[in-house]
């Protein structure tokens, strides 16, 4: 398949890019990320994912814009409208619906097979959401979307990040993001949500 994949970042994209270049894919990355913030992160993330693509000889294209306002304005206006109620997940439901639907306009519009992204390699994204979102956009815009848990290769995906020197970001991306990596209450829940995530993976193993 020719597809066009949507990389959240550098790093990320390695173990996604082995995997689909294993199975026969060809692959061209586009990196359109406007909720990482702030600029100099921005910036960096940028750079990182073009030199990625270029020590593995990639094909990418970059949206450079970078829009905080847009970003603030959508977030804020879900913060108004939801009284904090599951105000993270209606965030990041409106940015992967953002950045997959451009994405997928761009694949449409450039006549590539399907679209897919490297945040589905995360652990710490919402990986159920971020399948339903693409799955309804694929219809919307009327291109397929191409689904693969890329989780299972989290690991060596950071070894090749790791091996290429790649710059490796400590949070997801959003101001909100940097702002819950200094607290103390959201790094117990990110604890327990990769111990879960570990003991689900053991069990699988010992199913087997
Ligand atoms: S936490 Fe990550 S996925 Fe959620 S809104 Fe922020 S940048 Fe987007």
């Amino acid at each position: 398949m020719n597809l066009l994949m949507h990389m959240c970042c550098g790093p990320c994209a390695c173990f996604p890019v082995e995997k689909l270049r294993e199975e026969g894919h060809q692959l061209t990355g586009y990196f359109f990320n406007p909720n990482i913030h702030p600029y100099k992160e921005f910036r960096h993330r940028l750079t990182t994912a073009e030199e990625f693509a270029q020590k593995v000889n990639l094909p990418i294209v970059v949206d450079n814009k970078y829009q905080l306002r847009d970003f603030l304005q959508k977030a804020l206006t879900i913060e108004k409208n939801t009284d904090g109620l599951n105000l993270d997940n209606r965030r990041c439901r409106m940015c992967y619906a953002w950045r997959l639907h451009q994405t997928a306009l761009y694949a449409k519009e450039h006549h590539f097979d399907a679209f897919t992204s490297t945040l589905f390699v995360s652990p710490y994204q919402n990986h159920e959401m971020m399948k339903d979102v693409a799955e309804k956009i694929a219809k919307v815009v009327d291109i397929p979307f191409y689904y693969e848990d890329f989780r299972p290769g989290y690991e060596r995906g950071v070894d090749i990040s790791l091996e290429l020197e790649l710059y490796r970001q400590p949070y997801c991306g959003c101001i909100f993001s940097e702002e819950e990596r200094y607290s103390n209450s959201f790094k117990k829940k990110r604890r327990k949500k990769l111990k879960a995530m570990y003991a689900q993976k053991k069990e699988g193993l010992a199913d087997e």
